[in-house]
């Protein structure tokens, strides 16, 4: 199976409403790899990520998780291989860490050996933590269930670098410990060349370019003029 990839997505439309958003996008993520979606905003990035992992309904394309396609008799099953970390940390402040990996159905064990970090705090109340610790939390909640499948949103936004840094490492190593492949939104070329394997790069609903991470910081100009429409 070890040829199967993490994710397909094949010529996926999809928006809101009527509206489609994100147009014919296409592209696969094998299992251990980290796929960045870079754009600036409004490029469809988010929406891109809520289309792959079903919240936005009728779309036209097709969505296959470790080969199985996210429709028909399977659907319920291979949706339950997705993990989606989006914007806004999705931790319940109120009660503890351990509370929070508990009720997110995630062994607390194995979950502090993937993110030690996490160890340390996991009788305190969760809306104590810094910016950092609950977006590891965050993350520590949605990769516990052991998807295939990693969508994440923005991990970085409103961290300090070295904290953003120190979180894209365990991603890093959770995408490699769980053979997951891993969609992840960047606003910023600079991190995700040293995070990612690949980008791509999204302008008004379309994916414009897929680049090596080893070619994105010499490429950055390029990428700006895709980011502004220009092809
Ligand atoms: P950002 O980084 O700002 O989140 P993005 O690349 O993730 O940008 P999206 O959030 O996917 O972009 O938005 C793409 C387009 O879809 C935008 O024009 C936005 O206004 C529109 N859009 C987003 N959410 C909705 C919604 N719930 N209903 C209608 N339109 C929406």
């Amino acid at each position: 199976e070890t040829g199967t990839a993490a994710l397909e997505v094949r010529g996926l439309t999809a928006g809101y409403g009527a509206l489609a958003v994100i147009h014919d996008v296409t592209f696969t993520v094998g299992k251990g790899e980290i796929v960045g979606l870079l754009g600036r905003n409004g490029a469809g990035k988010t929406t891109t990520l809520m289309a792959i992992a079903g919240f936005l309904g009728k779309y036209t394309g097709e969505v296959l998780v470790e080969g199985a396609p996210l429709t028909g008799p399977s659907y319920r099953r291979s949706r339950g291989k997705i993990g989606i970390m989006v914007e806004g940390r999705s931790v319940f402040g109120t009660l503890t860490v351990r509370q929070n990996l508990q009720m997110a159905g995630v062994d607390v064990d194995e979950s502090v050996e993937l993110f030690p970090e996490l160890r340390p705090k996991l009788p305190l109340r969760a809306g104590v933590l810094s910016g950092g610790e609950q977006q590891m939390l965050a993350l520590a909640r949605t990769v516990g269930r052991r998807p295939s499948v990693l969508l994440i949103d923005e991990l970085s936004f409103g961290l300090a670098p070295a904290v953003s840094e120190r979180i894209l490492e365990r991603l890093r190593a959770v995408a490699t410990a769980l053979s997951a492949g891993v969609v992840l939104v960047e606003q910023h070329i600079h991190f995700a060349a040293s995070f990612v394997d690949r980008a791509l790069i999204m302008n008004e609903g379309l994916v414009r370019a897929e680049i090596p991470a080893s070619e994105l910081v010499a490429r950055e100009s390029e990428i700006e003029r895709l980011y502004l429409g220009g092809v």
